[in-house]
C-alpha cells in the first residue's frame, strides 16, 4: 500500500468552512490532487487537552466550537463516520501515553478544512487531541509513534495556525504583520530544509516566536504532522499567506 499523506493546514478563520476564497479553493484541490485515504487521524488545535486523548467514537458529531458567527456556521454538519479500529491502533502505537475517549467528535478545527478536502464526508475520521502539558518536543514524538498509521493508508492531518495571535488580530489588515510574516518564514525555511528538531524550540528559532506561539494549541498540530514524516519526504508549502495581521494561513503537504 502506497503512504498516505501527511498535512498540516492552517485553518485561520472558521468562516473558510463555508467562504470560497483562495484559501479553502487550494484545500479543494489538494483533496483532488492526494491519494485517497483510508481514514484521517486529525490533531485539531482545537481540541486542547490536559493529556493526550484519542476518539474512538463509531459515529461523529459536529462540534460548534466558536462564538459571534453567522447563524449559517452553525447549521454546518460534517458526518463523516469515525475510525474506531484506527483509533485502538493509534492508541497502541501511543502505548499508555494516551486514553480513549468516547465524548468528542468533530471540532471546527477539523470540520472546517475537511469539509472542503472531502466535501462528501465519507473518508472515516477520528481526532488525537493536543496535549496542553506536553513539551513541543513531544508533540513531534506523537507524531513519530503515529507514522506506521500512514503506511497503512491513514492521512495524518494536522489542523492549527503556524502563527496565532487572536489577541492581535486586526480585523482590517489583510495581510500579516512584520513579525508574522517573519515567523512564517523562519518555520518555512526549517521545514523546506527538514530540520524538525529546532522547531520545538521556536525562541531559538526566531525572536518573533513569542508573539507567534502565545499559546501551543495551533502551533503543536505542526509538529504532530512534522514527526509523522518520512526522511526522504519533502514539503509542498501551500496557502503562504498571513491574514488579518497575526494569523498563518501557511500549509505543508507531505504526499
Ligand atoms: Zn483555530
Amino acid at each position: 500500500m502506497k503512504r498516505a499523506p501527511a498535512i498540516f493546514i492552517g485553518h485561520g478563520s472558521p468562516m473558510n468552512a463555508i467562504e470560497n476564497n483562495t484559501f479553502s479553493h487550494r484545500w479543494s484541490e489538494v483533496g483532488r490532487e492526494i491519494a485517497r485515504p483510508s481514514a484521517i487521524l486529525s490533531v485539531s488545535a482545537h481540541w486542547f487537552t490536559d493529556g493526550t486523548r484519542v476518539s474512538t467514537l463509531s459515529t461523529n458529531r459536529t462540534i460548534h466550537d466558536m462564538y459571534g458567527f453567522p447563524e449559517e456556521l452553525y447549521r454546518v454538519r460534517y458526518d463523516a463516520p469515525g475510525a474506531p479500529d484506527v483509533a485502538a491502533e493509534a492508541l497502541a502505537l501511543l502505548d499508555g501515553y494516551a486514553v480513549a475517549d468516547g465524548t468528542w467528535g468533530l471540532d471546527h478545527g477539523t470540520w472546517s478544512v475537511l469539509r472542503h478536502l472531502y466535501p462528501e464526508a465519507d473518508v472515516p475520521v477520528f481526532q488525537v487531541s493536543v496535549n496542553a502539558k506536553a513539551a513541543l518536543s513531544e508533540h513531534l514524538t506523537l507524531g513519530q509513534r503515529l507514522a506506521p498509521l500512514r503506511e497503512k493508508g491513514v492521512m495524518i492531518l494536522g489542523s492549527g495556525n503556524v502563527v496565532h495571535h487572536l489577541g492581535m488580530v486586526d480585523w482590517q489588515t489583510s495581510g500579516g504583520f512584520a513579525w508574522a510574516d517573519s515567523f512564517d518564514h523562519a518555520v518555512r525555511e526549517a521545514v523546506l530544509a527538514g530540520a524538525f528538531t529546532p522547531l520545538a524550540q521556536p525562541n531559538e528559532l526566531s525572536p518573533s516566536a513569542r508573539l507567534a506561539i502565545p499559546t501551543p494549541d495551533h502551533y503543536a498540530p505542526l509538529l504532530a504532522v512534522l514527526g509523522a514524516v518520512a526522511p526522504e519526504e519533502s514539503a509542498t508549502v501551500f496557502n503562504d499567506a498571513r491574514v488579518y495581521g497575526s494569523l498563518s494561513m501557511t500549509g505543508y503537504l507531505f504526499a
